[in-house]
């Protein structure tokens, strides 16, 4: 997997990427990663990116023709994304799709985003990682591409530890616990010190359940209605 990531700041990569699990699988080759230093493509004494919205409004907007020259000389095919509030939300099942390919190019916007003809000029399709509004497009960059990379073939340890994760099968995940047994009078509940799996097994799909009627509802539904045959 290789992430191209345009931007203007190129130091901010790999960022919290490099380490713990993501830091080995990038040391290991497993996926690699090439800033595009969109600052490069502007052709003024000032080499400026943004200008004033058309149409008036705060802030600032990426330039279609800088940005648009970084791409031209760097993008070769493949799925380009850009990271944007107004985008579709990013899930589970995207970043599924997404680790399949083997190269993904990503805008990251500043200021008050990018100039819209840019999007449509090169079908970029818009990513959000939630219904807030971040300073840039890189830590949602990032967010996504460590969502991506714990899904790489080596990555996790242990490749079932993904299937029961939160999203995976439609719910959120059951509580954990490890050792000490009993802590601050809180033991841990008796069922997962058993060793009987298929009541363990009923146990965690009940809380689970649980967890997912109070915290997301939204999920729950959707979750029960594709059980419904
Ligand atoms: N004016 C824009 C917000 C710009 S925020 C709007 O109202 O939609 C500046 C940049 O941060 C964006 O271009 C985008 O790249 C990034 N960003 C902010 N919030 C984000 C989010 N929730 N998901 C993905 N990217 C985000």
């Amino acid at each position: 997997m290789k992430f191209k990531v345009y931007t203007i700041f190129p130091e901010l990569f790999p960022g919290f990427l490099g380490y713990s699990l993501t830091g080995k699988a990038l040391a290991e080759g497993i996926w690699s990663f090439e800033a595009v230093n969109i600052r490069d493509y502007a052709l003024d004494r000032h080499a400026s990116v943004d200008d004033t919205p058309c149409g008036g409004g705060a802030g600032m907007v990426m330039r279609a023709d800088v940005l648009g020259r970084a791409l031209a000389a760097n993008h070769k095919g493949g799925a380009l994304l850009a990271m944007s509030p107004k985008g579709r939300p990013l899930t589970q099942q995207k970043v599924h799709e997404l680790s399949k390919e083997d190269e993904i190019g990503v805008v990251c916007g500043r200021f008050e985003g990018i100039d819209e003809r840019v999007l449509e000029a090169y079908d970029i399709e818009e990513i959000s990682i939630g219904d807030y509004v971040l300073t840039g497009g890189e830590q949602a960059a990032q967010v996504m591409f460590d969502a991506i990379i714990r899904l790489l073939p080596g990555v996790l340890g242990n490749a079932l530890s993904a299937e029961s994760e939160s999203f995976e099968n439609g719910l959120l995940e059951y509580p954990q616990y490890t050792r000490p047994v009993e802590w601050q009078g809180r033991r841990v509940p008796e069922v997962l010190l058993g060793g009987h799996h298929r009541k363990i097994a009923d146990w965690r799909k009940e809380q689970a359940l649980r967890i997912t009627a109070e915290r997301r509802p939204d999920l729950l539904k959707k979750y029960l209605d594709s059980k419904r045959v």
